[in-house]
């Protein structure tokens, strides 16, 4: 979405009524997101109706709305403007939190609009149509936390740090608040995936346990910050720099997956792959238990490239990677070990099984057809593949891959799209087999050329 998105020029201008997203959406979807529009400019308007606006109020609401705007700024290059972020864990609760803990409803349901329409404007043009739910939703879960901290609380505004903060009465209407707001929020959200995910239930979309740590890490720092807001909003200044490097530690982990992924297939890369197997023949030895690898690689890919292109050899690369996972078992471990070759370990099999799984995804991957890069052709590879297994062909990973290496040179010299397996009693007797060619191989070669 985002910036591709508003460079489409399919997407069309504004005014445009007929190209607006809004109509893409399922009819059901469309009553609930106007549903939720229309509550969120009611609640506005009850909230004029019944809001005395004091210049304090007014002072807070900036503060709070412009720190958010310097927290987005702050993280611009590194958070934000990455090819995929995940917005839901953007940390603007930190902000627009305390304005329903310290004002009147109404600028808690106000509050959104700067923050969302600075997001929109330095960050990712989305579609109208989820810029208004979002901030609907979103606005509307302030309103109803707002309103609930000050029905169950006899304390008037402004709100000082005793009546957020100084007894038990007020710190269950402050966290009263906090739990409304958040679960208004992502239900109203979740409501609608369900609408745009037809046989899903709002339960499936109300977001992982994961989620749940950070926005409750995000809830609390958004309580401090009131606190601090309370006492002068110049101390919210304060928490910038630690949002801002809360912001960063939420990447840990998706910069953990980035390294341990092969950025073309989506596979594990070599590194991790080997990572895997060490911890899992470490087990293995210790409970006895039997293990595979297997060495996949494609039958003259270099001719794939030469005919039809490095695009569409990417093409072949990505759909057999697809095909090896789905033609094994989900606690099977596919990796890509470098170029147009794969490494798979198997788990709890012997040699055996392991040369049966093999002849599976070998057959699996030969019914497989990729459309040619510009042209209205398919195209279909063979792989070869080598088995090794823990004990008979080896005892360590190295041990392991080289055994599955000499297997796959003797698949490839059997006239490819084949299995082989390492035998562990002749492994050296085929190793001086192998050998020999390639030397001999290299010395034509050489007489060739002189
Ligand atoms: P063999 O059956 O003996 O394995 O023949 P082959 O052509 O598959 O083997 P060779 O090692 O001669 O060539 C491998 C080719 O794989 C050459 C290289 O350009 C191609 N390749 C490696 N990585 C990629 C990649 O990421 N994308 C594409 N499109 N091609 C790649
Ligand atoms: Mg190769
Ligand atoms: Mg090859």
């Amino acid at each position: 979405m985002g910036d591709r998105a508003s460079a489409r020029p399919a997407v069309g201008r504004w005014w445009q009524v007929r190209g607006w997203s809004f109509w893409r959406l399922p009819a059901s979807a469309r009553g609930y997101v106007l549903t939720i529009e229309a509550l969120y400019v009611a609640a506005i308007a009850v909230g004029v109706s019944r809001t005395r606006f004091d210049g304090s109020s007014w002072w807070t609401f900036a503060a709070l709305s412009g720190c958010a705007m310097l927290s987005i700024e702050g993280s611009l290059r590194l958070v934000w403007r990455r090819p995929r972020h995940d917005r839901s864990n953007d940390l603007m609760a930190v902000w627009t939190l305390p304005v329903a803990l310290l004002l009147p409803p109404l600028f808690a349901a106000l509050v959104v609009i700067p923050v969302e329409a600075f997001f929109y404007l330095r960050v990712m043009r989305r579609a109208p149509v989820k810029f208004l739910f979002n901030v609907s939703a979103i606005g509307l879960g302030g309103y109803l936390a707002a309103s609930v901290r000050q029905a169950v609380t006899s304390t008037g505004y402004p709100v000082d740090v005793t009546a957020l903060v100084g007894g038990g009465s007020v710190l269950f209407a402050t966290l009263l608040c906090v739990v409304v707001r958040q679960g208004a929020i992502s239900v109203i959200a979740a409501r609608l995936f369900a609408f745009l995910q037809p046989g899903t239930t709002v339960r499936v979309h109300l977001g992982s346990t994961e989620d749940a740590g950070v926005i409750a890490a995000e809830a609390c720092t958004g309580v401090l910050v009131a606190i601090a807001c309370a006492a002068s909003p110049f101390a919210v200044l304060l928490a910038i720099p630690p949002v801002l490097a809360l912001q960063r530690a939420l990447l840990v982990a998706e910069f953990r997956e980035a390294a341990r992924t092969d950025a073309k297939t989506g596979l594990a890369n070599s590194g991790y792959w080997r990572e895997v197997a060490e911890r899992e023949i470490a087990r293995a030895r210790g409970g006895g238990e039997s293990l595979a690898v297997l060495l996949v690689d494609i039958d003259h890919f270099k001719d794939v490239n030469d005919r039809f292109g490095h695009l569409t050899g990417d093409d072949i690369l990505r759909a057999v990677a697809t095909a090896l996972t789905d033609g094994l078992r989900p606690r099977d471990f596919v990796g890509r070990f470098g170029g147009e070759e794969f490494v798979v370990l198997l788990t709890g099999s012997d040699l055996e099984q392991a040369r049966q799984a093999a002849e599976r995804i070998r057959a699996h991957v030969a019914d497989v057809r990729v459309e040619a890069t510009g042209r209205a052709q398919l195209v279909g590879v063979t792989i070869s593949v080598g088995v090794a297994a823990f004990r008979e062909s080896g005892h360590s990973v190295h041990e392991l891959l080289d055994a599955a290496d000499t297997a796959l040179y003797a698949a490839k010299r059997a006239g490819r799209n084949c299995v082989r397996v390492a035998d562990g009693a002749r492994q050296q007797v085929l190793d001086l087999t192998v050998d020999t060619p390639r030397v001999l191989d290299l010395r034509s070669q050489r007489t060739q050329a002189e």
